[in-house]
């Protein structure tokens, strides 16, 4: 599989954010790809997508259960898929991430989706992959930078 390019791209539906996050699902897997460890940020506003963007890829994988935002939580392991789902929205406070352990669950051998992960800034690495999504008519935009 090629690598994704740098490029935007008009998400006109629920299911076409889907359809993009089966298609990061198979780039994050793939052997050539990402080595399944990658740290991906999830950036926008809210309501832009994050969270569909993670379900669209959670179910390409074979996940069926529900998926959302660990907004509380600030982080949901799907052990069995070696994916990690962060949702920093509301940390006031980058340290706070000392507290779930940050550097082991970055240290893993998983994939990280991070959304809001400008609030995770300093203790967070550079991303392998950047995503940033906002609405644009009745749909969404994404940008996809690598
Ligand atoms: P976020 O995690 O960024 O806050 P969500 O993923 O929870 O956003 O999505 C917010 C809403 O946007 C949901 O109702 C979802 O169905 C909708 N949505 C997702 N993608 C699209 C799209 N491409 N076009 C229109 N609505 C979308
Ligand atoms: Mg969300």
């Amino acid at each position: 599989m090629r690598p994704l390019a740098p490029a935007g791209r008009y998400l006109p539906d629920e299911a076409a954010t889907l359809a993009f996050g089966r298609e990061l699902a198979e780039l994050l897997s793939a052997a050539e790809g990402y080595n399944r460890d990658a740290i991906v940020y999830l950036q926008g506003g809210l309501g832009a997508g994050k969270t569909t963007l993670v379900r669209g890829i959670l179910r390409a994988m074979g996940f069926v259960g529900p998926v959302k935002s660990p907004t509380y939580t600030l982080l949901e392991p799907y052990d069995e898929l070696l994916v990690f789902h962060f949702d920093l929205y509301r940390i006031a406070d980058s340290r706070e991430l000392d507290f779930i352990g940050i550097d082991d669950l970055l240290a893993a051998q998983a994939i990280k989706l991070i959304e809001w992960p400008e609030r995770g800034a300093p203790r967070l690495p550079p991303p392998d992959l950047s995503l940033s999504l906002r609405v644009q008519g009745d749909g969404r935009h994404v940008e996809v930078q690598v």
